[in-house]
């Protein structure tokens, strides 16, 4: 029974679960709970920023920031980064206590601010070995109308929540000058 990603890298799917043997996407509605979650949370982020690029750039600089590759937590608090930042993640994650917050809605404030503090991987750290699997390669995520969204979630506006965490660290200057 083969595991995939689908519209970024990182969250893995049963194909079958998710898939018809035509390739066709079953119906939300015969999927698992955490499931669909993920599938409609994927809608909403798979087209967005890279977590750590925004951090660095803010809305200040939108064309400096590399779209985002994979995506990692739950959904919602989850953290999407880019092929660079996502070293970061994993060196978090493994070297620096992240995993505590597995399945934890913690997750992504404790990453952005370990990140927000200056936290990186060392230049060298091979996180991932191989990034193999281009974005664009993978199955897009269903189309899901606004109305079955809203139905799920209250809040999906990664903006909103970006406005918000700005305000929260204006005391970390510049970024990256
Ligand atoms: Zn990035």
């Amino acid at each position: 029974m083969g595991k995939i990603s689908i519209g970024l890298r990182g969250w893995r799917f049963d194909e079958e679960e998710v898939f018809t043997e035509e390739g066709e996407l079953r119906p939300l509605e015969e999927l698992s709970e955490d499931t669909r979650k993920r599938l409609v949370r994927l809608q909403d982020i798979a087209d967005s920023i890279c977590d750590g690029c925004w951090l660095i750039h803010g809305d200040e600089n939108p064309g400096e920031c590399n779209p985002a590759e994979a995506v990692y937590g739950e959904p919602v608090s989850e953290v999407i980064l880019c092929a660079e930042h996502e070293q970061d993640l994993i060196y978090w994650f493994r070297e620096e206590g992240g995993d505590r917050y597995i399945g934890d809605e913690e997750f992504r404030d404790a990453f952005h601010e370990w990140f927000l503090d200056g936290g990186r991987a060392p230049e060298d750290y091979e996180g991932i070995e191989h990034v193999e699997t281009d974005p664009d390669d993978l199955p897009e995520p269903p189309e899901i109308d606004d109305e079955a969204r809203k139905e799920r979630w209250e809040t999906t506006d990664r903006k909103e929540m970006r406005d918000e965490e700005l305000d929260l660290s204006q005391e970390y200057p510049g970024g990256d000058d």
